[in-house]
């Protein structure tokens, strides 16, 4: 008989933003260093069908997965932490998929003209998606987004009592994550919060097995005992979360409390101890660097960091592989527009990321121009390349009036254009290039490696779009011409057209753009080679290299 798969599903109580998704990453990445085959998925309570098209000033931003799935930034963590798991559209699902999928099997008479109900159909319909997520693995943790009394949130957390119910209790995990704030007044940590959250899970049949609680200090075995009282769980099945100075730093600290143990011992699972030694060794890197440099990020959503995640989180990871603490300091085009160049010279190397829209981008331009003459290294992703190839094609060859058809679609220069194969098509929407793509690196530039093939050390390789314009093909020969070299090109096998994945400039320490993403294939282990690259070049330009 196969073995029964193991099922943990982490809920979290009181308040949002308090670390649920970085805590069920990090037990994922526990429990793998163990030896499980460990796959994650979150489940999201709100009704868009996906995160794709919401703001990234509400949201975060957008994590695409190889399959071209639009997720949200929990799943970044989750790919930052778990190694050996394969992400894909099964690993996240919001309420809003839930109820389409629901309402189309309605409407194709897959009810046989039943009354459809939240219970048992929808609740059904998430339960076969969790089951559909577990496929290939051989434990599962199971994040259910928002916070325990969302009105949203209660079809999920009703499948979930189910799976219980169904899959037995030795085969299922509830944990739940609350914060414990210390009141500095009274002088004490307050348990009431956890207290309320839980009783509201036990009203609805969860009676968790283990808590998390978020502190800032790690909880005395007293407090423990006394949560443990109140919640109806063992004290040794209370864990403190004390807040960190980095994320990574998270799972060694639950390690230490005994959560892993507690979790393969309630589960029956027989493992030894999770191998920890390099995760170690980088945390230890991350607060013992060598050097320190900073790193200018120019865009337009200065106030909401969580827009740029993956790309601080892969600055981190570039930094460490250099041994180096790397300082995200983020400049707001808009004043780079007003002529406020101030902030450049502080910047080592200067960072455009991607985006969408005209606001910013004459502002970013201008980064572009101030590390292209300066010789600053720079690194532009995404919009940050196609600007990097407009200002290059204005500056140096000569196209005063080059821009991109994002902005301007009637303009006769526009150097960035949609595909060929798009240019006829009305209707933008669902046509983003979506999900990871072979790329070819060019290897050598009259003699010298390029910076991509120095960075990558290979000819082929995949990274993750999300983007409708191209560099023009039309404008392609011009720019090359006048110096820019085309580093990585990707040759669709259908219609033969080649699109230009890697910019970069020969005489520059260090100047390369891609139109991809590749912050979103990086980890702390496996640091990305592109940023890992440009940090070298960065702390070479402050002479520390
Ligand atoms: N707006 C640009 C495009 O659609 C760049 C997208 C991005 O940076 N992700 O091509």
């Amino acid at each position: 008989m196969a073995k029964p798969k193991k099922y943990i599903f982490v809920t979290g109580g009181v308040l949002s933003s308090i670390g649920k998704g970085i805590c069920a990453a990090s037990l994922g990445m526990l429990l793998e260093q163990r030896g499980i085959k460990v796959t994650m998925l979150k489940m999201d309570p709100y009704l868009n069908v996906d995160p794709g098209t919401m703001s990234p000033f509400q949201h975060g931003e957008v994590f695409v997965l190889d399959d071209g799935t639009e997720t949200d930034l929990d799943l970044g963590h989750y790919q930052r932490f778990v190694h050996s798991a394969k992400f894909s559209r099964k690993n996240s699902f919001t309420a809003g998929r839930v109820y389409d999928a629901v309402i189309k099997k309605e409407r194709s008479g897959g009810y046989l003209g039943k009354t459809v109900q939240v219970i048992p159909h929808v609740t059904d319909q998430i339960k076969e998606n969790i089951q559909a997520a577990m496929e290939d693995a051989d434990l599962g943790i199971i994040e259910v987004g928002g916070t325990v009394g969302d009105i949203e949130g209660l079809p999920f957390l009703e499948a979930i009592r189910q799976i219980k119910h169904e899959e037995g209790a030795s085969n299922v995990l509830f944990a739940h994550l609350t914060l414990v704030p210390y009141i500095p007044t009274a002088g004490e940590l307050k348990t009431k919060p956890t207290q309320h959250s839980v009783k509201e899970l036990r009203e609805i049949g969860i009676q968790p097995d283990i808590l998390i609680c978020r502190t800032d200090r790690v909880l005395e075995k007293g407090i423990k005992e006394k949560i443990g009282l109140f919640c109806n769980v063992p004290g040794d099945c209370v864990f403190s979360a004390q807040d960190a100075e980095s994320i990574y730093d998270v799972p060694l600290l639950l390690s230490e409390e005994g959560l892993d143990d507690k979790v393969v011992e309630k589960l029956g699972i027989w493992t030894g101890r999770p191998d920890l030694s390099k995760w170690k060794k980088m945390v230890k890197t991350l607060h013992h660097p060598d050097h320190e440099v900073k790193i200018g990020i120019v865009g337009k959503y200065t106030d909401w960091r969580d827009t740029y995640k993956s790309i601080s989180e892969s600055l981190v990871h570039g930094g460490v592989a250099n041994h180096a603490k790397v300082t995200p300091v983020y400049i707001d085009s808009e004043m780079l527009e007003k002529g406020d160049l101030s902030a450049l010279p502080e910047v080592s190397g200067i960072l455009v990321p991607g985006g969408f829209g005209e606001r910013g981008i004459e502002g970013k331009i201008k980064a572009i121009e101030y590390a292209r003459t300066k010789k600053i290294p720079f690194f532009g992703i995404c919009l940050g390349m196609q600007l990097a190839t407009i200002e290059f094609a204005r500056h140096v060859c000569g196209l005063t009036e080059a821009n991109s058809a994002e902005f301007k679609p009637e303009n006769q220069q526009n150097v960035i254009d949609l595909m060929d194969s798009q240019k006829s098509v009305k209707d933008l929407g669902g046509t983003m290039r979506l999900g990871a793509y072979p790329c070819r690196v060019k290897q050598e530039n009259k003699g010298k490696p390029t910076h991509a093939f120095a960075a990558y050390q290979k000819e082929m390789i995949s990274e993750r779009h999300r983007h409708r314009f191209e560099v023009s093909n039309a404008f392609r020969g011009r720019l090359e011409e006048g110096g820019l070299v085309v580093s990585g090109l990707n040759i669709d096998p259908k219609t033969s057209e080649e699109l230009v994945e890697m910019v970069e400039l020969p005489d520059h320490p260090w100047f390369l753009g891609c139109q991809f993403h590749p912050e979103l294939l990086s980890r702390p282990l496996e640091p990305h080679p592109l940023f890992v690259g440009f940090i070298k070049a960065s702390l070479k330009a402050k002479g520390k290299g």
